[in-house]
C-alpha cells in the first residue's frame, strides 16, 4: 500500500518537483532560512500591514483586557455567528456601495463553495483560461458544463457566449483582477460591456491581488475601473494586503441569502474566529488611509518592471507589484533563483504546471515596506547576472 505513495514521490524527486515545507523565520519584511537573511520577496503582504507594530497595539489598546473570542466553536448558522461579523458585512456593502456581503473562511473556501451552490445543469461556466487553482476546484465541484477561453481574449469569450446563448440559462464568466502568476489585468468594462450584452451572463471576479492595493480607497481593481456596482459576485481575500484570513463576496442581497441557503463550506465548516474578524475589521477601516503605502508600491513596482525590460529584454505582462521575470528554461530558472537567494532574496522559481511550458520564471512580489534602496540593490544584482 505504502509503496504506491513512496513510488509517486519519487517520481516527483525524480522531477525535480517534490514539495517540501520550508522552515523559515519571518523578521519584519525579512525572512531566514537555514542562517540566512533574506528580503522576502514571495509575501501576498503587499501593503506591508502583517508585520506594522503601530496597527497591532492600536487594534489591542482598542479592546484592552477584552479581545474577541478566539474561536466561534460553530458554523455560522448555528451559533458561530458574533456582532463583528455582521459589523464587518455591513461596513463592506457601505464601502463597494451595494446590497450586502458574505464572510467566508478563506479565499478557497469561497471559490470551492459559491460556484457550486450558484451553478446548476442549465448553467455554463466561462474561465479565463489562467485563473486560480481554487476557482478550477469549485468548477469541478460544481459539475456543470465549463469552457476555458484565452487569457484576456475578449473576443474569444464573445464567440462562447454567442455559441451557447440559446443553450444554457445562466452563464457564470469567472475571471481573476489582478493575475497572480503574471501581475496582468483583466478589463472589467469590456467584461461589463459584454454581459450588458447578453442578459444570461453573471460576472464573477476574484480581486485577491487586487484588493488592498487598487483603487483610490483601496478597494481594488472594480474600484479603480469603476465598475464596482456591475460585477455580480466580487470576491478577495483577507489573507494577503489585508494582513489577516478569511474572504468576501459583495453581492446582491438575493445572492447572499442564496448562499447562506446552498453554499457548503459556508454551512459545514466552523466560522472564522471573532478575534481574526476583528481584526480584518479594523484594517478594513484602514484601507482609505493608505494612499501613500499603495503610490509608494505603484513606484516601487513601475521601477523593477522596467529594470528587468531593460536588462533582460524580456516579456513583461505585469501591470502591478507582483513582476515576473520570464526565463523560460527550467534549470535556469531554478539556478537563477538559487543564485538570487545566495545574494539576500527569498525569490522562487515557477514552473510548469503552475505556469505555461516554456515559460518558466522567477516571481518577485514587492510590498510597501520596501524602499527604493532595496529594489535598487536587487536591480544591481540582477545586472550583474546579466554581465
Ligand atoms: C490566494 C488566492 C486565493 C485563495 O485565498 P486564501 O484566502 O489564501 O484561501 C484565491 N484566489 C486567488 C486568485 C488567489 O490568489
Amino acid at each position: 500500500m505504502i509503496q504506491h505513495y513512496q513510488q509517486q514521490l519519487a517520481e516527483l524527486k525524480a522531477q525535480n518537483q517534490f514539495r517540501q515545507l520550508p522552515q523559515l523565520i519571518h523578521q519584519g519584511r525579512f525572512i531566514q532560512r537555514e542562517g540566512k537573511t533574506m528580503l522576502n520577496l514571495s509575501s501576498n503582504d503587499y501593503l506591508g500591514l502583517a508585520n506594522h507594530e503601530g496597527l497591532r497595539q492600536a487594534f489591542f489598546a482598542q479592546y484592552q483586557d477584552h479581545l474577541p473570542a478566539f474561536t466561534s466553536s460553530s458554523s455560522r448558522l448555528l451559533t458561530g455567528s458574533f456582532p463583528i461579523y455582521d459589523e464587518l458585512e455591513t461596513l463592506m456593502a457601505q464601502a463597494f456601495g451595494r446590497e450586502s456581503a458574505l464572510l467566508f473562511n478563506s479565499g478557497y473556501h469561497a471559490n470551492i463553495g459559491i460556484l457550486p451552490a450558484l451553478a446548476d445543469k442549465k448553467t455554463l461556466i466561462v474561465a479565463d483560461k489562467l485563473v486560480h487553482a481554487s476557482m478550477i476546484d469549485g468548477i469541478r465541484l460544481a459539475q456543470c458544463e465549463f469552457v476555458r477561453f484565452r487569457h484576456n481574449d475578449y473576443a474569444h469569450l464573445e464567440q462562447i457566449l454567442q455559441k451557447n446563448d440559446r443553450t444554457f440559462e445562466r452563464m457564470i464568466v469567472v475571471t481573476e483582477s489582478v493575475f497572480s502568476m503574471d501581475g496582468d489585468c483583466a478589463d472589467l468594462n469590456q467584461l461589463v460591456a459584454l454581459k450588458q450584452q447578453y442578459p444570461q451572463v453573471m460576472l464573477y471576479v476574484d480581486e485577491a491581488h487586487a484588493i488592498g492595493v487598487l483603487g483610490e480607497n483601496g478597494l481594488g481593481l472594480a474600484e479603480q475601473q469603476g465598475c464596482l456596482e456591475q460585477i455580480d459576485i466580487l470576491v478577495g481575500t483577507f489573507g494577503k494586503a489585508l494582513a489577516s484570513m478569511g474572504a468576501y463576496a459583495v453581492c446582491d442581497q438575493v445572492i447572499r441569502d442564496y448562499l447562506i441557503n446552498k453554499m457548503r463550506p459556508l454551512i459545514f465548516s466552523t466560522a472564522l474566529p471573532p478575534l481574526n474578524v476583528a481584526w480584518t475589521h479594523f484594517l478594513f477601516q484602514q484601507l482609505p488611509h493608505l494612499k501613500a503605502e499603495r503610490t509608494h508600491l505603484v513606484s516601487l513596482s513601475q521601477h523593477l518592471r522596467q529594470a528587468i525590460v531593460d536588462i533582460f529584454n524580456v516579456l513583461m505582462p505585469s501591470e502591478s507589484c507582483i513582476v515576473p521575470y520570464i526565463l523560460g528554461d527550467n534549470a535556469l530558472t531554478v539556478k537563477t533563483a538559487q543564485r538570487l537567494q545566495q545574494q539576500g532574496y527569498y525569490c522562487l522559481p515557477i514552473r510548469p504546471p503552475t505556469v505555461p511550458k516554456g515559460t518558466s520564471r522567477i516571481r518577485f512580489s514587492l510590498t510597501a515596506d520596501m524602499s527604493f534602496a532595496e529594489v535598487d540593490q536587487l536591480i544591481a544584482c540582477l545586472q550583474d547576472f546579466a554581465e
